[in-house]
């Protein structure tokens, strides 16, 4: 089973998309994650990705869906797949479209994370990850048991994302509003959007998601 999961910024999509991995054995295909390992290499490709990042607005289309292409192929067949920050345009959506026919996958579901925008920029500003085993954290909501410990690996060392600050985080809003959203009749023509509210407890969301998906 493929699925989508959409929403904006600070949604809680590569949180949920992470829960069906470990609950499902479903592979996450995060083009967002795909983006920071490219921009890591000392590249004129990874230099370009960065600063497009680092802006807030969007990689090209060509480059992302040629990227998701690339890791369908290396998975096995009957591998449900997590689609998680793509498709972000209606190009990217119709990419997907030809690239899943031309693998004879379909899409099952596409699951709108609905959540109010307000909240999103303290979620997404105050939030940070363990450099060595990735688990996340917040400055308000979710600290580590012991300070400057991470609960799940004992790792000492913390990273935020460069582009997790306030004013990056107000662009990627608009992109999202601008070019994301619009994608979702799309999806709703042919009948297959769920909405859940995103606003609800990590637990929550994940229940309602699997509602959707397995039930
Ligand atoms: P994310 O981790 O999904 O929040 O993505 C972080 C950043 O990577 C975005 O703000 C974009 O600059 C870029 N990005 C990720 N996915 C896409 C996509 N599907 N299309 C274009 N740019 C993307």
């Amino acid at each position: 089973m493929d699925i989508i999961l959409l929403g904006p910024p600070g949604a809680g999509k590569g949180t949920q998309a992470q829960r069906l991995v470990d609950r499902r054995g479903m592979v996450q295909l995060s083009t967002g994650d795909m983006l920071r390992e490219t921009r890591k290499a000392d590249s004129e490709l990874g230099r370009q990705v960065a600063a497009v990042m680092d802006s807030g607005a969007l990689v090209s289309d060509e480059i992302v869906s040629a990227m998701i292409d690339a890791k369908l192929e290396t998975l096995p067949v009957g591998t449900g797949v997590i689609f998680d920050g793509y498709p972000r345009t209606a190009a990217q959506a119709h990419s997907l479209d030809t690239i899943l026919a031309g693998r004879n996958r379909t899409l099952a579901h596409v699951i709108e994370l609905d959540v109010n925008e307000d909240a999103l920029v303290e979620r997404i500003v105050g939030r940070y990850t363990c450099a060595a085993c990735g688990k996340g954290y917040h400055d308000t909501f979710e600290q580590p048991l012991v300070a400057g410990t991470c609960d799940k690996c004992g790792g000492h060392e913390f990273k935020r994302r460069p582009d997790d600050n306030e004013q990056t985080v107000r662009t990627r809003m608009a992109e999202y509003r601008a070019k994301t959203a619009p994608i979702l009749p799309i999806y709703g023509a042919r009948g297959i959007v769920a909405q859940v509210d995103g606003m609800a407890d990590i637990d929550a969301v994940t229940g309602a998601i699997e509602t959707v998906l397995f039930n």
